[in-house]
């Protein structure tokens, strides 16, 4: 998880100002794409795993943003330890969500 996310929230510091509802609105276009890779590929220039790609840079994105926005004026010194704090929380959810994956709580009935 630190390799992807490490990697984006890096993109995510030096990126040009946005809002949350941009990349939120960002994000449902890339699902779309995505969709539409899997729907009718032979109408896309792009591979699913490269709108998978682009989902994963919109959601991470999205926490940073988030993250920064709990942070009363943050400043460029402050962004290090922000990232930081954002790699740590999504650490944490994906394991706890990653655990409830393995221990099959979602599981759907109907596909096993
Ligand atoms: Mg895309």
């Amino acid at each position: 998880m630190t390799g992807i996310a490490e990697r984006v929230l890096q993109s995510s510091v030096r990126a040009q100002a946005r809002s949350v509802d941009s990349v939120f609105k960002n994000l449902v276009e890339e699902v779309g794409e995505l969709s539409r890779a899997l729907n009718r590929p032979w109408r896309c220039d792009e591979p699913a795993i490269g709108e998978i790609a682009d989902v994963i840079n919109c959601v991470i994105d999205l926490a940073f943003l988030l993250e920064l926005q709990d942070c009363i004026n943050p400043r460029e010194d402050d962004m290090p330890a922000i990232v930081e704090t954002v790699q740590r929380r999504l650490e944490h959810y994906v394991d706890k969500k990653c655990g409830k994956w393995d221990r099959c709580e979602n599981a759907d009935p109907e596909a096993l």
